[in-house]
């Protein structure tokens, strides 16, 4: 789909706001501590490129993204700076990594060895960081394993290693404790590896938002900055600081308005009658673009909160217009984001969702086109 496609639903991107949460991340953390601006899964939504470019132009000094194809689209566009791969890379995906200078994690002795022969074939080395499990139990070499790896992966003609790094499993939680405990094993894994791989030689990151915003210790060499540079909170119980600002609004325009008369269903099933004659509205959003069926959702029109009806179809969804009689076709619809004195958050429409805002914002499909606003 093109890039300048236009629909009467879309989301607009605030492309200040991203700037100036980025800039008050780097406040938070310091001038030597380097920011991982993480736009993977198309910058969770808000698009991955004209994201990238303003987190670099306000001071993120890397990108973080989840696949090689994510990072490769970055380098197509023109983007130069150091960009890790989070996830796994396989041994065929690594020929194009390599050869477009995308740093790889590594956790794996037999990956190791490919990354380094398929380098040596280029002339060229892999960078990688070292990726320890130091309690999450996801991707990672287990922290009494590192040194031994660290040993044999160092000695890999073609390979350098430039980082070494660990995740958090809940550093979103009020209670740092588990984090604290996570960190240590994290120090006492870099201090183990100190004579294969001297500080001087590698950078060490564990922080994701919420433990750099939350956690001083844990800022390392680095933050990977998600979800707060999107003004989103990581979590009810550690919100970004005051002035942090979400920089993504979902909006639509009403399709059609009319009024029903009474003991009319409302969408597929029926689910919903009238029980008096009543207005409604069609929106051109559904399940299709993100907006999720069987949740009691609510809009902005008009300046007020009102109830979607019925079931969300495919493609479009039915809005009560009760409350609103000078509603009209082509008035806006908030789906997210503030109308009047009215505001809907991301964190409102995930608790409806029964989820985190992390997965409405990236679960906006492709087939809604971005706008950019504010271009700094
Ligand atoms: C996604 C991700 C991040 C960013 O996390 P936020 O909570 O969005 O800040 C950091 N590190 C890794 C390894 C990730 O996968």
């Amino acid at each position: 789909m093109s890039a300048t496609f236009s629909r009467p639903v879309y989301c607009e991107i605030d492309l200040a706001a991203i700037a100036s949460n980025l800039r008050l991340a780097r406040q938070i953390v310091g001038e030597r501590t380097q920011i991982m601006a993480v736009v993977k899964a198309n910058a969770y939504g808000h698009g991955a490129l004209e994201v990238a470019r303003t987190a670099l132009a306000a001071g993120a000094e890397w990108l973080g993204v989840a696949f090689v194809e994510e990072g490769l689209a970055l380098r197509q566009a023109g983007i130069s700076a150091p960009i890790l791969v989070l996830g796994w890379t396989p041994a065929e995906d690594a020929p194009r990594a390599i050869a477009g200078d995308l740093h790889l994690a590594l956790y794996d002795i037999g990956l190791a060895r490919a990354y380094a022969g398929l380098a040596r074939q280029q002339g060229r080395q892999a960078q990688v960081h070292l990726k320890i499990d130091t309690g999450m139990g996801r991707l990672g070499v287990l922290a009494g394993e590192a040194a031994e790896f660290a040993r044999v992966v160092a000695g890999l003609e073609g390979l350098a290693i430039r980082g070494v790094f660990t995740h958090f499993s809940t550093a979103d939680s009020a209670d740092s404790g588990y984090t604290l405990q996570q960190l240590g094993v994290f120090l006492e894994t870099l201090a183990a590896l100190e004579t294969i791989l001297p500080r001087s030689q590698r950078i060490a990151h564990a922080a994701n938002s919420a433990a750099a915003l939350a956690l001083p210790p844990a800022r390392l060499d680095m933050v990977r900055l998600g979800i707060a540079m999107y003004g989103l909170h990581p979590s009810d119980e550690v919100r970004c600081p005051p002035g942090f600002e979400p920089a993504l609004a979902w909006k639509a325009a009403l399709a059609q308005v009319k009024t029903l008369p009474a003991g009319h269903p409302v969408s597929y099933g029926n689910t919903y009658v009238t029980r008096q004659e009543e207005k409604i509205g069609v929106i051109p959003v559904g399940y299709a673009d993100g907006f999720r069926r069987g949740a009691a959702n609510e809009v902005l029109i008009g300046g007020k909160r009102l109830p979607v009806i019925g079931r969300v179809c495919m493609d479009q969804s039915m809005v009560s217009l009760s409350g609103l009689p000078q509603a009209a076709m082509g008035d806006e619809v908030v789906l997210i984001g503030r109308q009047g004195e009215q505001a809907i958050t991301a964190e409102e429409m995930a608790r409806r969702w029964g989820t985190i805002n992390y997965e409405v914002t990236s679960g906006i499909m492709a087939r809604v086109p971005r706008r950019y606003t504010n271009r700094p």
